[in-house]
């Protein structure tokens, strides 16, 4: 991996490499790119950058406006293993032309921005993150039309459609079965293969892989990677998702980070373990205090639950992220935190020393941008260790049982219900974003999730309204 210019030329004779991919990030959090040829990738390109047409990106130009610059971080190179062809892939900044500054609208940017605002603010000068990002493993894609069925098809081998009882195709001997999947061995589990390819690959692309398992529900896999700063975590994701579909992809499957594809069964989270630390010293640690949990770290998740809204428009950005947080499947959707309790919304990963004292969100999913759900995240927290913010907890029982009623008597506020009231929350309660986020970024943002998903969901009748009408 490389430093500087120079490095990158030298690795790239040494690696014979014929092209140059550019990638960013848009607003969805999908990747682009565009391929160079190696004899025609400059020096002056590298360092200044490539033009393309923003207006051609979701939310991004008006045609009028459609020039931008990609801006390659250079120690972001990495050699594809998917191309036939030496390529080497470079993660990019976008540039505004118009401006003379980082793009206003660029994930990447904006998370870099968050960084030094972190720091300026002299509240800390390093934030660790570690995502940890569930996928199902489905044959292919089929829509049905009937209520109880789901609309993919889960793997052949694991094989059964997600309705707990109306299993098709026989014999269910060596299947995991509804909520079956966490943790048998082979031949139960048929993705072993697939999870190791997957590994390997991560490994050649940068990340560190700890471990990869077989996940509750039927088809599902995680594969644990280590933890870096912001930028490198939020890069990071991108590359696991790459790497992850790609395998599936070569392998005759789909893979897909979707947070709730199956009826009836747990679906993907992207769980965010957060750390914020001065001076070599973890700002979240203080011994003998509730899960060795300093007050800077309650006072940074009483501004994430504070803000939970508003973030949430940004770290479960679909319609469909809602139907995951629902009671019953590890997936919160109650704004408490408690040591071990998988069912409150922060986890406080148990016994953990100075170095590995963190917060675990749970709610995320990875239908997220990583730069924008990582910075919404942390701009909450810091706004929270401003105001001194409390976050209501810990709650040690099983959440999961607690009855509405209950949850109400106790007063403890819930995650929103629907995309559309994560979005009214961003509209109304915006200011902790404001020091990095413009508002006309905040403006766009919301407008598009409107207009591309919650209008054309709510406008679209469900099979369940056909049955319910007498
Ligand atoms: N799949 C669960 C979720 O939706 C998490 C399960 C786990 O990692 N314990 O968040
Ligand atoms: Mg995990
Ligand atoms: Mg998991
Ligand atoms: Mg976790």
């Amino acid at each position: 991996f490389v430093n500087n210019t120079d490095e990158f030329y030298k690795y790239c004779e040494e690696n014979e490499v014929e092209f140059v991919d550019f990638r960013f990030t848009d607003i969805k959090g999908a990747w682009h790119h565009i391929t160079y040829r190696m004899s025609a990738v400059e020096a002056s390109m590298i360092d200044s950058g490539l033009p393309f047409d923003g207006s051609s990106i979701d939310a991004w130009q008006p045609i009028e406006k459609s020039d931008m610059i990609l801006k390659p971080d250079v120690e972001t190179a990495f050699l594809d293993p998917f191309t036939a062809d030496s390529t080497i892939i470079v993660i990019c900044d976008v540039y505004d032309i118009y401006k003379n500054e980082l793009y206003a609208k660029c994930p990447r940017s904006i998370a870099k921005k968050t960084l030094a605002h972190m720091e300026e603010i002299g509240v800390g000068d390093a934030a660790y993150f570690g995502p940890e990002n569930e996928f199902f493993i489905f044959d292919d894609v089929k829509f049905r039309d009937d209520v109880n069925s789901s609309y993919f098809r889960v793997d052949s081998q694991e094989g059964a459609w997600s309705r707990d009882t109306e299993y098709e195709g026989g014999n269910m001997g060596h299947r995991p079965g509804t909520k079956g999947g966490y943790f048998p061995v082979m031949p139960t589990d048929s993705m072993v293969d697939l999870r190791a390819e997957m590994m390997l690959l991560l490994e050649e692309v940068g990340l560190e892989v700890m471990l990869g398992h077989h996940e509750v529900a039927q088809a599902q896999g995680e594969i644990g990677v280590k933890f870096g700063t912001l930028i490198e975590a939020a890069d990071n994701v991108q590359k696991y998702k790459y790497v992850v579909k790609m395998v599936a992809h070569l392998n005759g499957k789909t893979a897909t980070f979707m947070p709730k594809p199956l009826v009836g069964d747990n679906g993907n989270g992207m769980h965010v373990h957060q750390s914020i630390w001065k001076n070599g010293k973890n700002l979240f640690y203080k011994e003998g205090e509730y899960g060795n949990l300093s007050e800077t770290a309650l006072h940074y998740l009483g501004g994430i639950f504070k803000h939970a809204r508003a973030v949430s428009a940004f770290t479960n950005p679909s319609t469909n992220s809602y139907k995951r947080l629902l009671p019953g499947f590890e997936a919160p959707s109650i704004l408490t935190y408690s040591s071990q309790n998988r069912s409150a919304a922060c986890r406080i990963p148990y016994g953990a020393g100075e170095m590995a004292t963190r917060i675990e969100t749970r709610f995320p999913d990875s239908t997220a941008c990583p730069y924008l759900a990582f910075s919404a995240l942390m701009l909450a927290g810091l706004d929270g260790i401003k105001n001194k913010d409390i976050p209501a907890g810990p709650m040690d029982i099983d959440l999961f049982e607690l009855s509405l009623d209950e949850i109400r008597e106790k007063n403890i506020a819930q995650m929103p219900h629907t995309l559309r009231e994560a979005l009214e929350g961003l509209i109304a309660d915006n200011d902790f974003l404001k020091p990095v986020f413009t508002q006309e970024f905040i403006d766009t943002y919301q407008h598009y999730q409107f207009e591309r998903q919650v209008w054309p969901d709510e406008g679209r009748p469900t099979a369940y309204e056909f049955i319910s009408t007498y």
